[in-house]
């Protein structure tokens, strides 16, 4: 299994930490608004991250935080007029429910800064102590210069970050390049803390959450391309200062969207929210159109990529309705497939999703020409479920009744004996049932 590793921009061989297990984190969203379609996309690849390593037979463990303390969150309450923690529990909530909406699968943490201040503050409290970290005027910040690998992840030289007009200007601090752990706040929401009421710096939280679960240091680091700088590379020179490990053995980063090649922003108000565009196009459509484009490429959203998506998704559904009508009448068993080989292939050379639909769009034609043949089809019937558990699509197939049953086994014998008033009686029930 082979993973592009963004820590060393090499295609390396995945080795787990501990054997058979692997352990992944992907920062979550900031909950003071609706997320986009664009803060999806790392949600719907790393689901299907986690769904092939399941099916691999890893035993896998899924942490994603959600920013529940951040300035977007004080200046939103202040907005609406509510709390803070008001405001973070409604958009966790949507959040969620936008989770649900898109079909993705449960995974084993979702810890919040709130519950993590204590653990921000050892942190903090440790970095202060060895020297990587001082305290001015209620501010914590760290000592950048002091990591060697400062620029590591993003590719960076420390020259250039110290010229560039990215790095914000803070006369409080030692060294244009240093970065905020703890924020001394006048308004708003604060905590009390060693040094004084303020909030948390959103670089430190997540590095604190991982510490936390899983301990110095995990397989997998995920998020989207933004979040290499600074966020990213943040996280690993406080992972260093105290740890010395880069955090994670693999860093993975998921490209962009783009919407008819326009880049999504703010400034030109083509945000599509997650909660609205599933009223537009299906779970199933979303994640066909975004498993064409590899994960690591920018993806570009156009009509033509979802008219294509929507196709492909009800001649899955089509196909799997038809083979499941013939494996409910003639009894016969499935899930007997637990590898294929040529699945294993495609996806072990970094999760090539737009190789693994061609596959499938493969199976779905040789599933269809099986049927109309009518020869075994099984295997094939178990390959499609099998891929599309692992691209998280979801198929719900009719379970026939005993009287369904029954009413279809009459149809076919209709034809047979060329009774066609009475065959295409039956074929309207069959049809209003769902059945065919
Ligand atoms: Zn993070």
């Amino acid at each position: 299994m082979k993973i592009y590793n963004t820590l060393t921009d090499k295609l390396e061989e995945f080795k787990p930490i501990n054997e058979g297990k692997v352990t992944m984190y992907v920062c979550g969203p900031t909950v003071y608004n609706y997320v986009h379609i664009g803060n999806m996309r790392p949600v719907i690849t790393f689901d299907m991250v986690y769904n092939y390593f399941r099916y691999l037979g890893y035993e896998v463990t899924y942490a994603s935080n959600f920013t529940d303390i951040n300035p977007k969150i004080i200046s939103a309450a202040k907005e609406l007029g509510i709390t803070e923690r008001e405001v973070a529990e409604k958009f966790e909530a949507a959040y969620l429910n936008d989770l649900k909406n898109y079909n993705c699968s449960d995974i084993d943490y979702r810890p919040t800064v709130i519950e993590n201040l204590d653990n921000i503050f050892n942190f903090i409290t440790e970095l202060i102590e060895k020297g990587f970290a001082y305290e001015v005027d209620g501010d914590v910040y760290f000592r950048v210069r002091k990591i060697k690998d400062y620029g590591i992840l993003s590719n960076q030289d420390i020259k250039e970050l110290e010229s560039g007009s990215r790095v914000e200007i803070d006369n409080k601090k030692e060294d244009p390049l240093d970065f905020a752990l703890w924020r001394k706040t006048n308004e708003g929401e604060s905590f009390n803390s060693p040094w004084g009421l303020g909030i948390p710096g959103w670089h430190t939280e997540c590095v604190v959450m991982i510490n936390s679960i899983f301990g110095k240091k995990i397989d997998i680091h995920g998020g989207g391309v933004d979040l290499k700088f600074p966020h990213h590379e943040n996280e690993i020179v406080q992972s260093m200062a105290l740890n010395n490990t880069h955090l994670a053995n693999y860093w993975m980063h998921n490209g962009h969207i783009n919407v008819d090649n326009v880049k999504m922003s703010k400034s030109l108000n083509n945000f599509i929210l997650a909660k609205d565009y599933i009223n537009v196009h299906t779970a199933n459509e979303i994640k066909l159109a975004m498993f064409k484009t590899h994960y690591r490429l920018p993806l570009n959203f156009t009509d033509d990529l979802f008219n294509e998506a929507k196709v492909l998704d009800e001649k899955i559904y089509n196909v799997l309705k038809q083979a499941n009508l013939q494996i409910q009448i003639n009894n016969l068993e499935t899930n007997k497939i637990s590898l294929d080989e040529r699945i294993n292939e495609i996806m072990d050379e970094d999760f090539n999703t737009p190789n693994l639909i061609s596959y499938l769009i493969e199976l779905v034609k040789d599933l269809n020409s099986k049927l109309r043949a009518k020869e075994t089809f099984i295997e094939t019937f178990d390959k499609i479920v099998l891929i599309t558990n692992i691209l998280g699509l979801k198929y719900i197939l009719p379970k026939l009744t005993d009287n369904q049953k029954e009413l279809y086994k009459k149809w076919l014998l209709c034809r047979e004996n060329k009774d066609f008033e009475e065959a295409d009686k039956l074929r309207d029930i069959l049809t209003a049932e769902g059945v065919l």
